[in-house]
């Protein structure tokens, strides 16, 4: 992760309390006017910048394997699921199936995925922020505050705002 994506992540990380306090205000606004400020936030911060430079969800966290994903991820890989589940997943608190091992076994050393046209829908969605009703997941948001450049630069905007 560049300089620039940690010096923003942790500026958000210092200034929590007031990230909290404008959720709380912003709850106050209609859904859909809450939706607007994520996602036309979210278009530009990836005009500008790319995955490819930071890959720092890949690095640190997991995302949760379905059994949807296990199946396609494993057929592709020509493996038997048992195997797949295995080489590379074990169960978290919450029963859900998440990588073994960080960074993620397929992430590439250039920053790409190697299971990328198959990759998790966790993957595919994250990191969240052009979701609709994006009032229901502010925790989970706030958590991403702290991995995602593009989240922390979002909120540090939006905060501004209300
Ligand atoms: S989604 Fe966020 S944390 Fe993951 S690679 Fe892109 S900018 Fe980095
Ligand atoms: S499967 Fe691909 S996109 Fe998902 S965490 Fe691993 S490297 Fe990243």
């Amino acid at each position: 992760m560049n300089q620039e994506y940690k010096v923003i992540i942790e500026k958000v990380k210092a200034d929590k309390d007031s990230v909290k306090k404008a959720f709380v205000k912003m709850k106050k606004k209609k859904p859909k006017e809450i939706d607007q400020l994520f996602h036309s936030r979210h278009e530009t911060f990836f005009q500008k910048n790319s995955c490819l430079d930071c890959a720092n969800c890949c690095k640190t966290t997991s995302p949760i394997f379905r059994d949807v994903d296990i199946k396609r991820i494993s057929k592709q890989l020509k493996m038997k699921e048992s195997q797949f589940i295995n080489q590379f997943l074990r169960m978290d608190e919450e029963n859900d199936y998440v990588l073994m091992s960080s960074p993620c076994t397929f992430l590439n050393n250039d920053n790409t995925c190697s299971i990328y046209q198959f990759r998790p829908l966790a993957c595919a969605e994250y990191p969240h922020t052009n979701r609709k009703n994006m009032n229901q997941i502010f925790d989970l948001t706030l958590n991403n505050t702290e991995i995602c450049p593009a989240v922390a630069t979002i909120v540090s905007e939006i905060i501004l705002e209300v």
